[in-house]
């Protein structure tokens, strides 16, 4: 188990003189050294807590992130793969997705369960009032999994834009997937989402203005996130999985978060807690020092899989309860125009 993580009040006892990106205050604030685990490079960055707000951030953010995200990083698979595994796999993520999307059926209740996957942007629209001609933009997309569910689906306007994928994608389904910075963008939209992107993203005040700009009168623009307002953050420190050293640049807190919002011209309609158990086992294997999944020994992988397999129930209830009380680590928040 866990032999060192820290309470974040712990961790630390070094302050170091930043100005805080969200909230502006200026003075000292609270450092961490935090390895990147993912990967398993174990390379250092530095991160501050803002003493004000609470927002966890890197101290300087690194000039190239690109180089952070490997070719198989997860949100840039293709959408379908070819062979008959692959094939197979595809007919129940759809069964899955549409659980997710509907509300209904069994068997894609017990695969979410078991693996979530993109179904958690798809739940989240579910709260929405949507139709076909909805125009529905994913900031972050990846190469568009839950977006060329949408298309199949009959959704005619939706697009995604995604700065780390080779080129612009086209989809058979209509589906168009963009290779451009979002501040770039130009349009206008019902329904603008960020999936576990926003923390990705340098300059957070400048893309919620830009989504500001982008997003109808009456839209919704809905932002989900880790968060250090969290048991995990708090239990684990800096092996907390969500985390994520370097590629998460902002780990929000409700406080920072309502700041953002507020300098971007936005209220906070509602905040619905997403967390899942990987809060437990991930972070647990970052503090156990297991390695990253692609490295693992064949022993390696069967030993994780019975960690897994043996904690599923426990944590699955432990998260459960978290997001009730308010502490799990993913939040999302859905935004309206002032
Ligand atoms: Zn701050």
């Amino acid at each position: 188990m866990n032999k060192s993580p820290f309470p974040p009040g712990e961790a630390s006892q070094v302050k170091e003189q930043f100005t805080c990106r969200i909230c502006s205050s200026m003075g000292e604030h609270k450092v961490f050294l935090v390895p990147e685990f993912q990967c398993g490079t174990k390379e250092i960055f530095k991160y501050f807590e803002c003493s004000n707000c609470g927002c966890l951030q890197h101290a300087e953010i690194p000039a190239d992130l690109g180089r952070y995200y490997p070719t198989d990083y997860y949100s840039l698979r293709p959408v379908e793969g070819t062979g008959l595994k692959k094939k197979f796999k595809h007919i129940l993520d759809r069964k899955r997705d549409r659980s997710a999307f509907y509300g209904k059926g069994v068997l894609g209740w017990l695969l979410r369960v078991a693996s979530p996957g993109v179904t958690s942007a798809l739940n989240k629209l579910r709260r929405l009032d949507l139709n076909h001609d909805t125009r529905i933009l994913d900031v972050g997309s990846g190469s568009g999994h839950f977006l060329h569910f949408l298309a199949d689906e009959g959704f005619r306007r939706v697009t995604g834009v995604e700065p780390f994928i080779p080129k612009t994608l086209h989809y058979p389904n209509g589906l168009k997937i963009l290779k451009q910075n979002f501040t770039e963008l130009n349009g206008e939209w019902d329904v603008i989402l960020f999936n576990h992107s926003f923390e990705h993203i340098p300059d957070n005040i400048e893309t919620l203005q830009h989504a500001h700009k982008l997003l109808a009168s009456g839209g919704w623009c809905i932002i989900e996130i880790p968060s250090v307002s969290s048991y995990a953050w708090h239990h684990y420190g800096i092996y907390w999985h969500q985390l994520d050293a370097p590629r998460h640049i902002f780990l929000h807190s409700l406080k920072s978060f309502q700041i953002l919002a507020e300098k971007s011209g936005f209220i906070i309609r509602e905040t619905h807690y997403t967390s899942d158990p990987s809060q437990f086992w991930g972070s647990e294997n970052y503090s156990r020092g297991v390695k990253p999944k692609a490295t693992r020994t064949a022993v390696e992988r069967i030993s994780n899989l019975i960690y897994r397999s043996a904690s599923f129930i426990p944590q699955y209830l432990r998260t459960y309860k978290l997001n009730q009380e308010k502490q799990g680590d993913a939040i999302a928040f859905y935004l309206q125009k002032k």
